[in-house]
């Protein structure tokens, strides 16, 4: 790398201040991670550091990946008293992206027989693809209510159990969201949208738990070998596209105004002691909720599907996590308590054992921290750790991250022979893209065991349980 980087430990790395930073980059990474890493990780690492009120230092986890602007898999927290900043791109365009994982009270045996049924009464009944719209169609009012209320909506609407509210970050709803903030545009790109997974990236998975590697936590996840689990991955759909579209246009051009010298165009941002900077975090807000909503009125289509499939099934939340936000959060920092705008853009929250933020049922453990492979490889359950907030601010991988484009990937594989070797492997894929399929190939991801390994050898989180494919709903 053209980078100074100076290894600090076996599994972290560090770029000392030079030129503009105010603080150092840290990447979090095994060897042959930071080996495979693009330079331009590190390059947009060394950017975000230089930018006001970054607090003690500007983090990559394992699976980084260069994003716009920020890294993907890039953290950072800022101070709003010390000029700090809040950024669109440091959020992400598909807000409060995130993974939930539900138990279904069945084990793989159960299931096996009806694999292809149960893949094809998930693929008509959920939503998924390019521009897909759902049943529900809001109404002005509606959209206020679902921007203000997130997963606590969807529940009053009908979608899922009150229970289910203990088993999401925020209890399934973002205070302080501003839907004054949500432009027409995007209201109506969002107005048929509810309750779809969108494209790309983002599935509906059902998998075995094929290993357990801690027995007392996955108890407290209420974890076996065999059992079948249920991921969901999406984000907020075409709403938080366009707020992230429209802010960062705001804030590119307020730039100047704020006294903001940027290193690259992308990484725009406002003070958040802003009038543009408090607008954002309102329609940011906004974006969590509507994501939350999503993947809730998501799990109860997967619950109706799993009923007709397989009504001996009970799907439970087992946890919802996002990984593209900025949450306003309490750390210690050398000693002393501060309230910091803590940016996780392809990061996972991951708050250690007995932080009161994590629902009482969880809290002895640790936040349960969802991160998927591919398609056709492992999954992971992890858990927060203590460590992690000195470490990281309690952040960790949010998947294994990219290990090429998705244009390189189309040239490497075509998506029908993908699905007939997943296939032959016992994994039933269903998406309406063989593009996207090709995109998504299991090679063009990096190897996800060797990120959870390198985030737990860090100490940002330990290693409770792998999971393993059987559908996958693909977008
Ligand atoms: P992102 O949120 O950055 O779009 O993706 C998160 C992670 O999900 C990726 O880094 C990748 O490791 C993982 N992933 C992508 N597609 C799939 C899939 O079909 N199944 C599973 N289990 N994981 C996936
Ligand atoms: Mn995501
Ligand atoms: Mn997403």
């Amino acid at each position: 790398s053209d980078y100074p980087l100076k290894r600090q430990s076996e599994f972290s790395w560090r770029i000392d201040p030079f030129g503009k930073m105010r603080v150092p980059g840290i990447v979090y990474a095994d060897e042959q991670l930071i080996e495979a890493m693009d330079d331009k990780v590190f390059e947009q690492l060394c950017n975000v550091a230089t930018l006001p009120g970054i607090v003690q230092a500007a983090y990559a986890m394992p699976d980084a990946h260069w994003g716009y602007g920020f890294p993907i898999g890039g953290v950072a927290a800022f101070d709003a008293d010390e000029g700090g900043v809040v950024s669109a791109g440091g959020v992400g365009f598909d807000i409060s992206c995130g993974v939930r994982a539900l138990r279904t009270g069945l084990t793989v045996d159960e299931i096996e027989s009806r694999k292809t049924q149960l893949a094809d009464a998930l693929y008509r009944e959920v939503p998924v693809g390019v521009g897909s719209t759902g049943r529900i169609h809001l109404n002005e009012k509606g959209m206020n209510a679902m921007l203000l209320g997130g997963a606590r909506w969807a529940v009053e609407q009908g979608y899922g159990d009150p229970a289910d509210l203990d088993h999401i970050e925020e209890r399934g709803c973002m205070r302080g969201a501003d839907p004054g903030e949500i432009s027409a545009r995007a209201r109506k790109r969002q107005q048929d949208e509810m309750g779809t997974l969108g494209s790309g990236n983002h599935y509906l998975e059902v998998q075995r738990v094929a290993e357990i590697y801690d027995s007392k936590i996955a108890t407290a996840f209420g974890l076996q070998e065999n059992d079948a689990v249920v991921f969901i991955h999406c984000g907020s759909r075409g709403l938080g596209h366009q707020i992230g579209t429209e802010f960062l246009k705001y804030m590119v051009l307020a730039a100047s105004s704020h006294h903001l010298e940027l290193p690259d165009r992308e990484l725009a941002c406002a003070p958040i002691n802003s009038e543009l900077g408090q607008a954002y975090l309102g329609a940011m807000r906004a974006g969590i909720n509507c994501a939350l909503a999503n993947r809730q009125i998501i799990t109860h289509l997967t619950r109706q599907v799993f009923a007709e499939v397989l009504p001996e099934a009970d799907l439970t939340l087992l946890f919802d996590v996002s990984h593209n936000t900025c949450k306003l959060e309490t750390h210690t920092v050398e000693g002393r308590k501060r309230k910091l705008y803590v940016h996780r853009k392809g990061a996972t929250r991951a708050f250690g054992p007995g932080h009161p933020d994590i629902p009482e049922v969880l809290r002895a453990v640790g936040q349960p921290v969802l991160i998927g492979g591919s398609m056709g490889t492992e999954s992971h359950i992890l858990a927060g750790s203590s460590q992690g907030e000195t470490l990281s601010f309690n952040s960790a991988c949010h998947g294994a991250g990219r290990a090429m484009s998705r244009h390189q990937a189309t040239k490497l594989w075509k998506g029908r022979s993908v699905v007939d070797e997943l296939g032959a492997r016992g994994i039933v894929i269903r998406s309406p893209s063989m593009r996207g399929v090709a995109e998504e190939a299991p090679g063009a991801y990096k190897d996800v065991r060797a990120v959870v390994d390198a985030a737990q050898s860090a100490g940002l989180a330990r290693k409770v349980a792998r999971v393993e494919p059987l559908v996958c709903i693909k977008g």
